[in-house]
């Protein structure tokens, strides 16, 4: 067990432990099968809402846990390390989809979606990138001009998380034409099932396959007033937060995959045998089993470090892109040596670790990639100007 193990309060061991149980139980037999097909955890999510998975850092009077992130991290990273498309859908639905509501809507819209995203009655997501616009966000093409009372929105938005299956949907668009930059967004709750919001293609991908990753078209959507989430033409700086903290899931889901894949080539590594011994026994491999050991740890100082000082209220922006970049990469080289160590079977999707190390290269991309973070972690250290 991890030293840091033993600094969790009794709240945080006990979701920890529950997400782990279930993970075990009842993720884990159906990961195989869901990354081979494509097919959406549809049952992982009803038994995440049951479990109150859903909810564990929404306060508790929307219906939340009221856990805080750590507590969040914790799940993510036990979910992750048995079926990191179930993970991203809870990462998803909870970083993207509902903590905006809480952290930047008014008490109506809180009231009226975050009980309900907390108990898992919706799933919530979130469209920030489009086909022109992903790492350059503030280059949103989607438009929201006003119209009445309300708004009207036209554009599309691609790579969207969880959207096939979501009651809400945030998304970003430009209100102000005139204002240069990512100046002049907002952000709005749309609804599924709003006239002119349709769900486009589902993504076939690399890895994540039992995740719903599709394109949104929005076709004159008339979207009321009320739908705007906090104020005109901040968006830009809402999503900013929202991604400092969604990095510190994404930090834990690839901390996730690689505890999860450590743990696959510690039990192969020593019931294989090659040359009259387990490999185990094998000084190249035990390195290796080091050296996976080392990033796993040192992913997981990070991750939780970020979490603390988001919890206790301390600047934790830099640190979370530091965890996330740290671990997204610890995740991708333990991915590749438990194949090495598996050998032959390694490359072999029946032992799983081949899927560890396609999901892993998500954690790279996804919410600000690699470079993005190194550029937010140099302009925390150097300033803007670099001098
Ligand atoms: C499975 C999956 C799920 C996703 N889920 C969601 C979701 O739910 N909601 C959502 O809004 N988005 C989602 N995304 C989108 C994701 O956040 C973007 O793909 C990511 O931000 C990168 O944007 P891009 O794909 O347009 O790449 P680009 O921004 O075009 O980047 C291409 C390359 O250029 C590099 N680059 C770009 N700008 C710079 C720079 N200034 N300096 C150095 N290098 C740079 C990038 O690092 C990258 O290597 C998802 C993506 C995937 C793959």
């Amino acid at each position: 067990m991890s030293s840091l193990a033993l600094d969790l309060t009794e709240e945080q061991a006990l979701i920890r432990d529950t997400a782990r149980e279930v993970a075990r139980a009842e993720f884990a037999p159906r990961a195989l099968k869901a990354d081979e097909t494509g097919t959406f955890p549809t049952e992982n999510v009803r038994k995440m809402a049951e479990l109150g998975l859903l909810g564990i850092p929404v306060p508790q009077e929307y219906g939340g846990a009221g856990a805080g992130v750590l507590a969040f991290a914790l799940a993510m990273e036990e979910i992750a390390s048995v079926c990191a498309s179930t993970a991203l859908t809870l990462a998803a639905h909870t970083s993207l989809g509902t903590m905006p509501i809480i952290d930047f809507g008014s008490e109506e819209q809180k009231r009226k979606y975050v009980p309900r995203l907390a108990a898992g009655e919706i799933l919530g997501s979130y469209g920030l990138t489009e086909p022109g616009a992903g790492s350059d966000a503030g280059g949103t093409q989607t438009k929201a001009r006003r119209e009445g009372e309300g708004y009207v929105v036209d554009g599309a938005k691609c790579f969207c998380t969880n959207a096939s299956y979501a009651g809400t949907t945030i998304v970003t668009a430009k209100t102000d034409l005139t204002a240069q930059g990512s100046r002049g967004i907002s952000a709005f709750i749309l609804e599924k099932g709003m006239p002119g919001f349709t769900v486009g293609k589902k993504e076939d991908k690399l890895g994540m396959r039992a995740s719903d990753t599709v394109q949104l078209r929005f076709e004159g959507v008339k979207v009321p007033a009320g739908q705007l989430l906090g104020k005109e033409n901040e968006g830009f700086h809402y999503f900013m937060k929202t991604l400092d903290s969604g990095r510190i899931g994404i930090g834990a889901l690839a901390l996730g995959i690689a505890q999860g894949a450590l743990d696959k080539a510690t039990a192969y590594a020593k019931q294989r045998k090659a040359f009259g011994k387990p490999i185990s026994q094998l000084q190249a491999v035990a390195n290796m089993i080091a050296d996976m050991v080392v990033d796993v740890e040192a992913s997981r100082h990070l991750i939780y470090q970020a979490a603390r000082l988001k919890e206790e209220g301390r600047p934790y922006g830099r640190e979370a892109s530091i965890g996330k970049l740290f671990a997204s990469e610890a995740a991708m080289r333990v991915t590749d040596k438990a194949i090495q160590i598996l050998g032959g079977y390694g490359y072999m999707q029946e032992y799983e670790v081949e899927r560890y190390y396609r999901d892993a290269k998500l954690c790279e991309i996804g919410e600000g990639t690699s470079e993005i973070q190194r550029i937010v972690i140099a302009r925390e250290t150097l300033g803007r100007t670099g001098s």
